[in-house]
């Protein structure tokens, strides 16, 4: 290559580099500060799967909405307080319905607590040993603990008014299934509620249930001569968080590679896959997508799952799942190509195990910082996941990475 065409080549691909970045920038903003609560079925995620709609068409793709039904929750003050006591402050469970009732205070820090006592009418405090670990929602479709399932039938039979948790672990209960009003005591208001054991005390929650319903989008482009590459991120975010880097991030990828990957010509027909649930209780558009692909394990021949890339500090990290010896290779030439990334453990929360699962090879990306502090880290589902803790330089790298990896196989 002469000196002026490298010269030109190079300023080609810096010019393409600041454009993704600008269009990287657009995307985190709309999804994270123009729209807030993308949580399934509000109606900041139908505005979210509108936009992602609307870009993969503008980019030339086939789209399809898969609509199914789900409960959203609007949040509400809560509190408890003491026959003639003061307020104590609470937060309402996410997806707990509301109540408004008085009885008497029992005090529960295990099964066999609950079993045996007086629990009709009464207004529950799970406190101790049973309110250490987050319960599984109860019908979640991907793990049962027989142990929590005991529990939380127990709770359902017990006439109890309501529960309120004393947990380090808010909310605890997180489910849309369970039908007993929930609240969480505030940390500043753990005062000791245990010690006043039979006592009359009233809590009042003011949030509600809210029918409404949810979208995947699909995006199609191509012939399936040898499968479908399925591209997926989910959409959706928890209640309260403004989901930056879980998953933002990730829809912005499919966004921005709608865009590199329209002109497409190779032997696999590629889906962008928006899928709304990863963060709901029930996993409804995770179930939705699934229903309709009963052949996946055939069909797919390979899922690239995007979910919490780009934080700050640290490196791009792509897992592996059963990937066949052409892929292989072609991975390890992305890892090779790519200043910025590294190979990742196999962690299974994510969707690509529903595709692992089905017998498809898979390729999950994300920040190596959150496996690094899975268990420890407060950023995801929590208000501070917000744009500054991205990094979008990485999310460039990997548009890059990623287009000349499905280019190369
Ligand atoms: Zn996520």
């Amino acid at each position: 290559m002469t000196t002026r065409s490298a010269r030109r080549s190079r300023a080609t691909s810096l010019l393409r580099r600041e454009f993704i970045l600008g269009a990287i920038d657009q995307h985190l903003r709309h999804l994270t500060q123009t729209i807030t609560d993308r949580s399934v079925g509000a109606p900041g995620n139908l505005a979210a799967t509108d936009y992602v709609r609307d870009a993969f068409w503008n980019y030339g793709w086939a789209v399809d909405m898969q609509e199914f039904e789900v409960l959203d929750w609007v949040d509400g003050d809560a509190w408890a307080r003491l026959d003639g006591g003061v307020r104590l402050t609470c937060s309402a469970s996410p997806y707990s319905s509301g109540c408004d009732v008085q009885g008497p205070l029992v005090v529960a820090s295990s099964l066999d607590d609950i079993r045996q006592a007086k629990t009709d009418g009464a207004v529950l405090l799970l406190t101790g040993d049973i309110a250490q670990t987050p319960f599984m929602p109860k019908n979640f479709p991907f793990y049962r603990d027989d142990t929590q399932q005991k529990i939380i039938a127990t709770l359902e039979a017990s006439g109890a008014a309501a529960i309120i948790c004393a947990t380090p672990h808010p909310p605890m209960i997180e489910d849309g299934d369970f039908d007993l009003p929930t609240v969480c005591l505030t940390e500043n208001a753990w005062l000791d509620l245990s010690a006043h054991e039979g006592r009359e005390v009233h809590v009042q929650s003011n949030c509600r249930r809210r029918p409404s319903v949810g979208r995947n989008v699909i995006a199609r482009i191509g012939k399936a001569e040898r499968g479908t590459l399925i591209i997926t991120a989910h959409i959706d975010a928890k209640k309260g968080a403004p989901g930056a880097l879980d998953n933002a991030t990730g829809v912005t990828m499919l966004l921005v590679l709608a865009r590199a990957l329209a002109a497409y010509d190779g032997p696999y027909a590629i889906e962008l896959v928006a899928l709304n649930g990863e963060d709901h209780y029930a996993v409804p558009g995770q179930m939705a997508y699934l229903s309709s692909q009963p052949d996946l394990g055939k069909s797919c021949a390979l899922n690239i799952n995007i979910d919490g890339i780009g934080y700050v500090e640290g490196k791009t990290a792509y897992s592996f799942f059963q990937l066949p010896p052409l892929y292989r290779s072609a991975a390890q030439r992305l890892l090779a190509s790519h200043p910025n990334a590294c190979e990742g453990i196999q962690w299974p929360q994510g969707d690509h195990a529903i595709f692992v699962q089905a017998g498809c090879p898979a390729i999950a990306v994300t920040s190596q910082w959150l496996l690094d502090n899975m268990h420890t880290q407060a950023v995801t589902h929590s208000p501070s996941d917000q744009m500054g803790v991205v990094n979008p330089e990485r999310l460039v790298e990997s548009v890059l990475a990623l287009q000349r990896f499905v280019e190369a196989i």
